[in-house]
């Protein structure tokens, strides 16, 4: 007798769009994988009967693509911003969405009629890149995702460490300047307030305030609003010093904030993932040469510092892990 395949459908809510797909309970393949605008200003019920519409498309999709039954569906793992209560299933507070104290998982699995789990969306894209991506076959792993924020997720022994209150892994939130820039979270000098996309960008905009040779100012056509870390990459690969720089100088602060957790955790991986991995090794360089820099040596020696290779689909990969490793009890 053949076992039936069984599938999970994943959920990445993001404050600017949600991505959704399912995966069979094995990871080997994404499938009807798909993105829709967020639109968090029209209220929380809004935003859950779009993801609860998404569930169905991706189910309805799948049935379609592999012969599947909708009883052969388990669930649907959900990665959000937090902070969260993971046992409760609540979104405590998000800035971007405006939610406080919302039931997302029960929201979601009542409107669907299936089990459903939650997760911290940067939980879920470290843990992605460690069931499918450039993490596989790590044991202790420390993963980054930086974007608008940067978020963080720890593995250690095989298993996503929550902490205490699910508050853990809040990588992007370590001081790496005790008196340095004011960060949004209130306190100052933290490795967000340096590298984070937009901070990569107000660098970039403040160098040129010294010097406007650089040909970041043909990029944005002498508009330094529209200056972004993408932009200061492309200036970078064209060899423009001063993205060289700012470039430079993102491998330092990110170097500064990864050698403590290198030496804290001692991981076999470092996983960086989002945006700033399109600047390749003109950061990944420097970066592996700062950590080298500053780390314990025997730390340093057991650690890859790799991007992440999932670009698009680690939080939807790491929304179907969560699911399977909470309500399943492993991966
Ligand atoms: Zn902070």
């Amino acid at each position: 007798m053949t076992v039936r395949e069984q599938f999970i459908v994943g959920i990445d809510l993001g404050g600017t769009n949600i991505a959704a797909g399912a995966m069979p309970t094995d990871g080997t393949r994404e499938i009807a994988m798909r993105m829709a605008p967020t639109r968090a200003d029209e209220g929380a019920t809004a935003v859950v009967d779009r993801i609860a519409r998404m569930v169905e498309e991706v189910i309805a999709q799948t049935i379609v693509e592999t012969g599947a039954e909708r009883s052969d569906f388990l669930g649907v793992g959900i990665g959000s911003p937090g902070p969260l209560d993971r046992v409760r299933g609540v979104v405590i507070v998000t800035p971007n969405l405006g939610w406080r104290d919302f039931p997302l998982r029960d929201e979601v699995s009542s409107r669907v009629n299936l089990p459903a789990s939650l997760d911290n969306d940067a939980n879920c894209a470290t843990l992605g890149e460690w069931w499918c991506g450039a993490a596989k076959g790590g044991r202790n792993v420390v993963g980054l995702t930086i974007g608008t924020g940067i978020g963080g997720g720890l593995i250690l022994d095989g298993k996503l460490y929550h902490g205490a209150s699910d508050a853990a892994g809040e990588i992007g939130h370590t001081t790496i300047d005790s008196t340095g820039r004011r960060c949004k979270c209130g306190n100052y000098g933290c490795l967000e307030a340096y590298a984070s996309g937009p901070a990569i960008a107000m660098r970039a905009r403040e160098a040129m305030e010294f010097d406007g040779s650089s040909i970041l100012t043909e990029l944005v056509e002498g508009d330094m609003s529209r200056v972004t870390a993408q932009t200061v990459f492309e200036a970078a690969k064209r060899g423009d010093p001063i993205a060289l720089e700012v470039v430079r100088d993102t491998a330092h602060f990110l170097g500064v904030g990864l050698s403590t957790l290198i030496n804290v955790f001692n991981p076999d991986t470092v996983v960086v993932a989002g945006g700033v991995t399109q600047a390749g090794d003109l950061l990944f360089d420097p970066l592996r040469a700062e950590i080298r820099r500053r780390a314990f040596k025997p730390a340093v020696d057991a650690c890859r510092v790799v991007p992440g290779a999932l670009p698009l689909s680690a939080g939807v990969v790491g929304a179907v892990a969560t699911f399977k490793a909470q309500m399943l009890g492993d991966l």
